[in-house]
């Protein structure tokens, strides 16, 4: 009898809103998918080499920071100064060993910083000039401003502006939410779990906002008994209902399925209270759930068998 190997798996998101069929091009779409399923395989490549759940994760992510379509890295929103301020974290399940960073202006790849954070320093959070300077004795290469700087990011923080709003989101229209920030959930071959978040937070941020990105318990969570969770949308909503670990809390002390915990939150808590988005989730055996209350959520997964599944739209 061949022994059966342990299962692996990966599972990403790319930002949850209002995605709409009838506003995306056929370019854009495909682009789009094409960086969802590069960030996944990246990923599960690691997963499959016998790599760490966690440096899976962070492979994953990366992707999708360096691609100008996504809310993080390269294709941060703009601040009310027209700045890139960028917020991520990465918890691992086995220790919840974590670590994060916020407010960082000049690192293209914030994940691995937030990485380092955890690997490489006594504590969890790391923010603004020091993170760069912890950055800078782990002799980082800082990138300018402009490495950030897209086109369509500052129109959106124009039309934000003119519009006088605080804009909690990165959007060019007020009622079309997207957000775009990025994040991993996966499980190795020795049962770990992990995630990772990034962001660049939301369009015309005031102040040195950090949102749930940044947050462990909020936009992150890990933990190998039971779940991994990494979450998208309006960061202040989710940083007060802690979805990430409530996910966890309510596998672990209702004996929940993890797709009952989820939809429960995304669906009833935390729509209650305005809070639009979604994330994504992954047990100890390596199933996946996505939940989102908005009309989409760019989103891949690599299942245990080995089959990669992209998808945007809710419905
Ligand atoms: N959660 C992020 C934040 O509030 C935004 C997003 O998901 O795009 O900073």
């Amino acid at each position: 009898m061949t022994k059966q190997s342990p299962p692996i798996a990966i599972a990403i998101h790319g930002g949850a809103g209002t995605i709409v069929r009838e506003q995306m091009s056929l370019g854009l779409q495909s682009e789009i998918e094409q960086a969802l399923s590069d960030a996944a395989q990246a990923g599960y490549k690691v997963l499959a080499d016998g790599g760490d759940a966690l440096d899976a994760t962070v492979e994953a992510v990366k992707v999708l920071e360096n691609c100008p379509h996504f809310n993080a890295g390269h294709g941060s929103v703009l601040t009310h100064d027209e700045m890139v301020e960028m917020d991520a974290s990465v918890m691992h399940g086995r220790k919840r060993d974590a670590g994060a960073v916020a407010g960082v202006k000049y690192v293209a790849n914030p994940i691995m910083l937030a990485r380092d954070v955890m690997l490489h320093s006594p504590h969890v959070m790391l923010l603004g000039e020091g993170a760069q300077a912890f950055a800078k004795s782990l002799d980082y290469q800082f990138v300018e401003q402009d490495y950030f700087f897209t086109e369509r990011r500052y129109e959106q923080l124009q039309s934000m502006k003119e519009k006088g709003l605080f804009a909690l989101s990165e959007s060019r229209y007020p009622d079309d939410k997207k957000y775009g920030t990025v994040g991993a959930v996966a499980l190795d071959m020795d049962g770990n779990l992990a995630a990772a978040t990034s962001t660049g937070g939301v369009t015309n941020k005031k102040f040195g906002r950090v949102g749930d990105t940044a947050i462990i318990g909020a936009g992150t969570f890990a933990e190998n008994s039971t779940v991994a969770v990494s979450t998208t949308g309006m960061g202040e909503y989710f940083i007060r209902q802690t979805v990430a670990s409530d996910v966890a809390a309510r596998m672990r002390y209702l004996d929940e399925p993890m797709s009952v915990s989820c939809d429960t939150i995304i669906h009833g808590e935390l729509k209650e209270m305005g809070g639009e988005g979604g994330l994504i989730a992954m047990d100890s055996q390596g199933q996946h759930h996505f939940s989102m209350n908005s009309s989409g959520m760019y989103r891949a997964v690599i299942t245990p068998s080995g089959d990669l599944e992209v998808s945007i739209y809710a419905t």
